[in-house]
C-alpha cells in the first residue's frame, strides 16, 4: 500500500505541499531523498516512514516501516529534535537536500554570477575584440608590441606582474600613453589558490601599488587558476576578474603559423583574447621568445583588416553584455611543469 498524505497525494509528488513542507521541515529523512539509491530494496518512503506517517492524520496508514497508524511518530516537538539531531549528524544530506525557493530566481543566478562568476566575453553583434597580453611589461619584446599595436591603430589590455611593473615604469608609462589598459596579474605570478589568504591579498595589493591609476579595476589570476576564496577576495577588492575565451597558445613554442590559424578561428564579436608579451616563468629559454607570436599578430591584423576593431578590456564592456562564467578550472600539470 502506498503511502498518501491527508490530500491523498503521494510521497513521491512534488506537488503535495503538505509533503514539500515535510521535505523542507526534516531534511535529511529518507522522504527527501528523491530517488532510492542502488542496491536499496523498495523505496525509503515505504520502508521507513514514521516521519510521514507522522504529518498524516490518523485515518493514513503506512504500508510498512515501523510504525503505522496510532503507533507512528511522537508528538510534533519529539519530531522537531528528532529532525534536528539528524541535521547535525547528517551535514551532506542536508545541503543536498535542502530546498531553497531563492535558487530557482533568475535574481538569484544573476547575483550569484555577478559574485562569483568570472567576465570571459562580451555578448555584442560588433566585430570588436580585446587582445590581453600578460606577464609583461618586457624590455625586449613589449616595446615591439606597442609598435606593432600603434601601426594598426589596436588597443590592447596588459596584464602585468607587479614586480616587473615596478622594474619598468617607462613601459608602463608607454603602454598608457599608447591608449591601453593596464590589468594586475598578481605581484609574483603565483598560483593564487595555493597562498594563504593574507599572502593572496598581498599579491593583489602590491601588483595594484605598482601600477597607476586605471579607469577600470581587472584582475587576472595566474594561469587562469582560482578557487571560490580567490574570487571573493577579488571582489572584496573591487577586482572584476577576467579570462578569457579565446587564446594564440603561444606559450609552448608554437610557429607562427599556428598560433594565426588558432587566432583566425578563435576571434568572435566580442572576444577576450589571451596572448603573453612576456612568459614570466618558463623554464625553457625558447619558450621566452615572443617573436612568433608577433609575427602571427601582424598577420592577424593583416588578415583582419577593416573587419574587426580592437579594443581594451574596458571598451568592450561598454560595447556589450558582459558574459560571466564560474571559472574554477585548474592549470594542466603538464604545463605547470614547463614553468619554474
Ligand atoms: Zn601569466
Amino acid at each position: 500500500m502506498a503511502v498518501v498524505c491527508r490530500y491523498g497525494n503521494s510521497a513521491r509528488s512534488i506537488r503535495c505541499w503538505s509533503l514539500a513542507t515535510l521535505h523542507i521541515g526534516y531534511p535529511g529523512t529518507p522522504h527527501a531523498r528523491r530517488r532510492p539509491k542502488k542496491g536499496v530494496r523498495g523505496t525509503p518512503a515505504t520502508e521507513r516512514c514514521h516521519f510521514h506517517s507522522g504529518a498524516l492524520s490518523e485515518n493514513i496508514s503506512c504500508s510498512t516501516g515501523g510504525r503505522q497508524g496510532l503507533g507512528g511518530p511522537p508528538a510534533r516537538v519529539q519530531r522537531s529534535r528528532r529532525a534536528g539531531t539528524r541535521l547535525r549528524n547528517n551535514r551532506s544530506t542536508r545541503t543536498t537536500t535542502m530546498w531553497n525557493p531563492l535558487r530557482h530566481t533568475s535574481a538569484y543566478i544573476a547575483s550569484r554570477r555577478r559574485l562569483l562568476g568570472t567576465i570571459t566575453h562580451v555578448r555584442t553583434d560588433q566585430k570588436v575584440v580585446a587582445l590581453t597580453f600578460d606577464d609583461g611589461p618586457d624590455p625586449e619584446f613589449t616595446p615591439k608590441l606597442l609598435e606593432i599595436l600603434r601601426t594598426n591603430q589596436a588597443r590592447a589590455t596588459f596584464f602585468v606582474v607587479g614586480k616587473r611593473a615596478e622594474e619598468h615604469p617607462e613601459l608602463l608609462d608607454q603602454i598608457i600613453r599608447d591608449g591601453h589598459l593596464l590589468g594586475n596579474h598578481s605581484w609574483s605570478h603565483t598560483a593564487l589558490p595555493l597562498l594563504s589568504r593574507s599572502a593572496r591579498l598581498r599579491e593583489i595589493r602590491r601588483c595594484h601599488r605598482a601600477l597607476p591609476s586605471q579607469p577600470k579595476r581587472i584582475l587576472r589570476p595566474p594561469y587562469g587558476y582560482q578557487s571560490r576564496a580567490t574570487r571573493l577576495d577579488a571582489y572584496l577588492l573591487g577586482y572584476d576578474v577576467v579570462t578569457w575565451n579565446a587564446a594564440g597558445d603561444d606559450c609552448f613554442g608554437a610557429g607562427p603559423d599556428a598560433i594565426r590559424d588558432r587566432l583566425m578561428k578563435e576571434i568572435k564579436p566580442g572576444s577576450i583574447v589571451l596572448m603573453h608579451d612576456s612568459l614570466y616563468k618558463a623554464r625553457e629559454v625558447r619558450y621566452r621568445d615572443r617573436g612568433p607570436a608577433l609575427e602571427a599578430l601582424t598577420q592577424v591584423f593583416v588578415e583582419s583588416a577593416g573587419d574587426y576593431r580592437f579594443v581594451t578590456v574596458a571598451e568592450l564592456m561598454k560595447l556589450g553584455k558582459p558574459q560571466r562564467e564560474m571559472w574554477w578550472r585548474k592549470p594542466k600539470v603538464d604545463m605547470l611543469e614547463q614553468l619554474v
